[in-house]
Formats: structure tokens, C-alpha cells, sequence
């Protein structure tokens, strides 16, 4: 049975594409307590993406700026009042911009 499942898999389009279905096959049927593992790091890396985020919102609220600081208008960083290299309608931008 096994040379007759074999036999008409030697072509060389399906071949790489059985192995790849072998072992998965494999996979699944021999070791069904690796797949549950598996499932436990998925919901793990869900978790990362939203730690992510929360810091994101975080380094938005550090943006007001203080009196003797201005915001470029160009990047959007925060810059001390020496760092205006040009200013245009009330707007700021810091030399690195400026050049
Ligand atoms: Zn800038």
C-alpha cells in the first residue's frame, strides 16, 4: 500500500508540495499536544501588539510644550526655543529641518 501511494507522486511538480503535506499530516496525527501548545503562544503574541500601543499613547501626551519650547512644524518634535531656525505664520521649524 505504501509503494502504491508512492508511485504516482514522482513527478517533480508534486513533489515538494506532498512533503510539505507530509509533514503537517505528521504533525497533527503524531504529536497533538505540540498543536495545543502551539495555540497558547498565538493568544501570547496577540497580547504584545497591545503593550505596543499603550506606549505609543503615551509618547503622544509628552507633546505639549512648554513656554520656553516650541513644537516644529515640519517633524512635530518638541524643541527648545534656540532650536528655531525659522518661523512663518506662527509656525516653528527647528534647524535640523531648516538645515
Ligand atoms: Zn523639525
Amino acid at each position: 500500500m505504501a509503494t502504491d501511494y508512492d508511485a504516482p507522486r514522482k513527478n517533480d511538480d508534486e513533489s515538494s508540495e506532498d512533503s510539505i503535506e507530509e509533514l503537517k499530516n505528521r504533525n497533527t496525527s503524531r504529536q497533538s499536544s505540540v498543536v495545543d501548545e502551539d495555540e497558547t503562544e498565538a493568544a501570547e503574541g496577540f497580547e504584545l501588539p497591545g503593550a505596543d500601543l499603550s506606549e505609543e499613547e503615551l509618547q503622544v501626551r509628552v507633546l505639549p510644550a512648554q513656554s520656553d519650547e516650541f513644537t516644529c512644524s515640519s517633524c512635530f518634535l518638541v524643541r527648545h526655543r534656540s532650536q528655531v531656525a525659522r518661523e512663518a505664520n506662527g509656525m516653528f521649524f527647528c534647524k535640523d529641518c531648516e538645515g
